[in-house]
């Protein structure tokens, strides 16, 4: 593709600034943000995104928007064409340029259930062999800046299961709705498609039914009831790190899925790129399809689940005692609710409504809230949580050793040491195996230019920030 004859790119950034201003912000981001220009031919502009998904979605949705809008500005005929990069290009392209995105307009590709509705009992029945937790639903599931793009992608497959997105990974740290997501889509494929056979289980049970088969000689019907499923659902597969026989089985059982366009969902405590002990060949895999990632919720999401849970108990909640909840709980859904339940209970308990002095009273002994009282957290804690996630000892962190694996390691928990604590750099070196202010100096610069240009890494890094948040002193 040229740009030399026809440049639309100040078109394309007009466009993009009408357009924001039309749709709601949360919309605009979550599409937009995701597709950048790359290009333009004669009287055609090309986009890219990162997945085929993405560009489903804004094409149902926007193509036309964006036709008609660029053909406005430039008073001539404009096609847009979309392709599919690499996360790393369309990264690449966006450091240059503004973007954004929206909802889907997945309507048009539901499948209907071909044949009339089980009856309840069936249904039933038929939830309970498949292990799901019933009570995890789309309609439960609150949506926010920090999930639209995975519950998006979620119904998306639930709709179609086994045709476009497949595999999916949804990844995000503990409490973010992995678990509520994935077992979403199985619920909703029961209860739309019944005839297809849906299967959950953790990465711990599938590791467990490994083992016992091997000893006990039934290899044959524990690969028939892995392979034998219309939908795979595998909840938290950071636990096969290390367990090289598992990680063997999971990976013929993918191919076997997978041939036959049988749909396939994974969830994971980090990015697949970050986990340690996996074989290439298995992380290629649950890389291939769609990755798709749970953020911690804006203090807006973290208002309405607040309330939503409330009316689903049906309880009621004075709304200074939500915001104040909001305020201080930002770890993840998980720690809201324990919040939630404690009141509730509370005033159940006494059979009245609990005011805002009672709430924090009863709400200050919880490790979330009580993580946001300044005590000093030390570099030494700071080092084994870094340490515990990369898999090295504290020791090797603050040892002499330069290989690719304690470096980085190293340079984040300096990062995060200067970031959270009001220790000096001085300070932290010497804690560092007395290394020099400088080399802390670096490391901080090192982790700051870096996730300035990857955003799996920045997430990482805030991750463990959070975790570090939560830590108990
Ligand atoms: P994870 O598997 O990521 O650790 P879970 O899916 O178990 O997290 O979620 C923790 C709790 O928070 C569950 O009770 C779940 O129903 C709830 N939850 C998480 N995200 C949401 C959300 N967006 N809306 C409503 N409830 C949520
Ligand atoms: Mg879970």
């Amino acid at each position: 593709m040229s740009d030399t004859n026809s440049n639309y790119y100040e078109f394309w950034q007009e466009t993009i600034l009408r357009i924001k201003e039309t749709l709601p912000a949360q919309e605009y981001t979550t599409w937009f943000n995701r597709i950048v220009y790359i290009g333009s031919d004669d009287k055609k502009i090309i986009l890219a995104g990162a997945s085929q998904f993405i560009l489903d979605t804004v094409i149902a949705r926007y193509r036309d928007l964006l036709v008609n809008t660029l053909s406005e500005l430039t008073g001539e005929e404009i096609a847009v064409d979309f392709i599919v990069k690499s996360l790393s290009e369309i990264q690449e392209h966006k450091k240059q340029d503004p973007t954004t995105f929206m909802e889907p307009p997945l309507e048009a590709k539901v499948v209907q259930p071909s044949k009339p509705r089980n009856s309840e009992e069936t249904t039933l029945k038929i939830k309970q062999e498949s292990n799901l937790n019933y009570s995890y639903k789309f309609t439960n599931f609150v949506i926010g800046d920090n999930s639209t793009f995975a519950y998006n992608a979620s119904l998306a497959i639930a709709k179609n299961p086994g045709v476009s997105y497949n595999p999916c990974l949804i990844y995000g740290g503990v409490g973010l709705g992995k678990t509520h997501l994935l077992s979403s889509i199985g619920n909703h494929i029961i209860d739309n498609t019944p005839e297809l056979k849906v299967m959950y289980v953790t990465a711990e049970m599938f590791t467990n039914e490994f083992i016992d088969s091997v000893g006990s000689n039934k290899m044959q019907s524990f690969k028939n009831k892995f392979r034998k499923v219309d939908v795979l659902l595998i909840d938290d597969i950071h636990f096969l790190q290390g367990k090289d026989g598992t990680q063997e089985e999971l990976f013929h059982t993918f191919n076997n899925l997978y041939e036959s366009k049988k749909q396939m969902v994974f969830t994971c405590d980090r990015p697949i790129s970050e986990l340690k002990n996996i074989s290439d060949r298995l992380s290629s895999r649950f890389e291939r399809g769609l990755n798709v990632d749970l953020q911690p919720p804006s203090y807006e999401t973290r208002v309405a689940i607040l309330k939503s849970k409330t009316e689903q108990r049906g309880s009621a909640m004075n709304e200074d005692i939500i915001d104040y909840i909001a305020t201080n709980v930002c770890t993840n859904v998980r720690d809201l609710e324990s919040s939630l339940t404690k009141l509730i209970a509370y005033s159940e308990l006494l059979d009245q409504e609990i005011s805002l002095d009672k709430a924090k009273e009863l709400l200050g002994t919880l490790p979330s809230l009580a993580a946001n009282a300044n005590q000093t957290l030390s570099i030494d804690t700071i080092i084994k949580v870094i340490g515990e996630y990369f898999n090295v000892s504290s020791f090797e962190i603050k040892g002499k050793k330069k290989n690719k694996s304690l470096i980085q390691p190293r340079q984040i928990a300096m990062y995060l040491s200067r970031d959270i604590t009001e220790f000096s750099t001085t300070e932290i070196g010497t804690e560092f195996g007395g290394r020099d202010h400088t080399t802390v100096m670096h490391a901080y610069d090192r982790i700051e230019s870096l996730m300035k240009s990857d955003e799996a890494f920045t997430n990482t890094v805030l991750k463990l920030k959070r975790d570090l948040m939560n830590v108990k002193r």
